[in-house]
């Protein structure tokens, strides 16, 4: 197997509690690893502690204990080393869609025109051409979630990391985002993980699903996908698949009713 894109060992955290004072451990000595160009995705019911993984690789929150590695490699700020897309989309409504989806780059310091061009290119493959004018406002939740898309793969990191990205879209919208997803996958051969709630999504996308187990957690449950690439969406009728899937089931509840 290939080397690892993300690696994280014997990682503890816990937030502060400042009213309470009281805090309790969300991760304890976790070890994960991801390798390059997987699709991963991570499940488990709200307030598991899915996001703050997230969190914790992009370096908005410090571990306690152990490291994060990125490509191997240890940062003192790992910020900006992986493409971030967080649960809300976070596009700002003054912004045309263009401007919003140069941001990335002219963070970088790249110069306005040069940004303009380069974003140009790439709207028309995420579908986006004819609403490069146009503000966040006047766009349909699909298309907002595009814009955040390109704008998490224009900051030129081969990590992905997606928090929900399609929680809000209606399902037929959703399983057309599902599969334009996949399709840019392959195309750009970046290495992506995945925080869902539903079941369907993470083994339509997936190579690999993991399961948030209860607070404080070592290891995530995981559990292989039983399908070849490429997918079409029938094929997590098979029955390999629903037995993986009942697996997976199995497991939430568990969450739940402790
Ligand atoms: P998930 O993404 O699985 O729904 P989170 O990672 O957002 O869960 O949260 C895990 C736990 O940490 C929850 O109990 C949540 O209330 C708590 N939490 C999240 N963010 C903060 C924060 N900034 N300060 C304190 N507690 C937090
Ligand atoms: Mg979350």
């Amino acid at each position: 197997m290939s080397k690892p894109s993300l690696q994280l060992k014997g990682v503890s955290f816990h937030y502060k509690e400042s009213k309470s004072q009281q805090s309790f451990l969300i991760l304890d000595s976790f070890d994960f690893d991801v390798h390059k160009g997987e699709f991963i995705s991570i499940i488990g019911p709200s307030g598991s502690g899915k996001s703050t993984i997230f969190r914790l690789i992009t370096g908005l929150e410090e571990p306690l204990n152990g490291e994060i590695l990125i490509n191997g490699k240890r940062y003192p700020n790992r910020f900006g080393k992986v493409g971030y897309m967080p649960q809300q989309d976070l596009l700002m409504p003054w912004r045309t869609i263009l401007d919003n989806a140069t941001l990335p780059l002219e963070l970088k310091g790249v110069k306005k025109q040069e940004a303009h061009k380069k974003v140009s290119d790439l709207l028309g493959e995420f579908g986006l051409k004819d609403v490069e004018k146009k503000y966040p406002g006047d766009l349909s939740g699909g298309m907002r979630q595009r814009v955040s898309f390109l704008r998490t793969v224009l900051s030129g990191s081969n990590v992905l990391l997606l928090d929900e990205p399609f929680s809000a879209l209606d399902a037929i919208t959703r399983l057309s985002m599902q599969e334009w997803l996949l399709v840019q996958w392959e195309k750009w051969k970046t290495t992506i993980l995945f925080i869902t709630h539903d079941v369907d999504e993470a083994l339509f996308l997936s190579d690999r699903v993991f399961v948030f187990t209860e607070a404080p957690v070592q290891k995530l449950v995981e559990v292989h996908v039983p399908l070849t690439r490429p997918r079409e969406i029938r094929d997590i009728h098979s029955p390999d698949v629903i037995a993986v899937k009942e697996q997976l089931i199995d497991q939430l509840r568990k969450q739940v009713a402790t």
